[in-house]
């Protein structure tokens, strides 16, 4: 699974996060080469198949780049569990960002600028924990995760034995709780980055001990039945955002409603969904 916030030489969502953005181009290819340096190593590992996923809300793969060993799932609409099934042996998750409000993250978000809070039976979790139970369903392990570093420590938290491989940490301390989703795109764009050839020297490494201890390293996994809670942030400063809640007895299908955002913000509450 790759993404594109937390990679190493992108600085902010407005110039390397959208088709739009001056620095897209240049995205696209420093996620692509991260997405390279965790296949060889992998490939060093012993790994024969790999299918890489173009997470990233506007895509951030680019095909020519790809190492010729991976096959790519890209395009939309992109749902849970992002083409994983029984034959899969590990994940690895790259260019990982932390959740929203977290202390010192660098773009932080869920799923969202918009998103204030996710949590799963309580717990809150960002795309990083939704992504690892997704694999978990079909048992497959998350060995290995690459991001800033307090994406890195998100994943620590959730599997203590985790490889990661932080290549940025966001500088500004503090949370953007209660912000509005254009305030918190904004409110830490500032971060001390590897050189990328150093971030990809760093992935490959610990891609390539994160298979090598696949055995050692669980999968992150939470028991049915599930309630979802998503609080999306205030429209306008000083108000309150909307709540909905989703339960189900089943992870992927949990998993596949926080993106309806629209009907979150018309105050939906549902035991299904639909
Ligand atoms: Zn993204």
């Amino acid at each position: 699974m790759t993404d594109l916030e937390g990679v190493a030489g992108v600085i902010n969502f407005d110039d390397y996060g959208t088709p739009k953005g001056r620095y897209y181009e240049t995205a696209r290819e420093l996620t692509t080469n991260e997405a390279n340096a965790a296949i060889e190593g992998l490939i060093e590992a012993g790994a024969k198949e790999i299918l890489v996923v173009d997470g990233h809300g506007h895509g951030a793969i680019n095909p020519l780049l790809l190492h010729p060993s991976a096959k790519l799932l890209s395009g939309r609409p992109l749902k849970y569990p992002f083409g994983c099934d029984r034959s899969f042996d590990a994940a690895v998750i790259i260019g990982q960002h932390a959740k929203s409000n977290t202390d010192g993250g660098h773009l932080s978000h869920t799923f969202s600028f918009e998103v204030e809070e996710l949590t799963i039976n309580g717990i809150s979790l960002g795309e990083l924990g939704c992504n690892m139970l997704s694999a978990a369903y079909f048992g497959v392990p998350t060995v290995m995760v690459s991001g800033d570093k307090a994406a890195c420590e998100e994943a620590l938290a959730l599997v203590p034995n985790i490889e990661v491989a932080p290549v940025k940490e966001g500088i500004k301390r503090g949370s953007a709780v209660g912000l509005t989703g254009e305030q918190n795109k904004l409110f830490n764009e500032a971060a001390i980055h590897l050189h990328p050839e150093k971030a990809c020297e760093l992935i490959r490494e610990r891609a390539r001990r994160g298979l090598e201890r696949l055995s050692e390293i669980k999968p992150f996994w939470l028991d049915p039945p599930y309630e979802l809670i998503i609080k999306l942030r205030p429209e306008k400063e000083g108000k309150t955002g909307r709540i909905a809640k989703v339960r189900s007895k089943d992870i992927l299908e949990l998993l596949r409603a926080p993106r309806k955002y629209k009907r979150i913000k018309e105050g939906f509450e549902s035991n299904d969904t639909s």
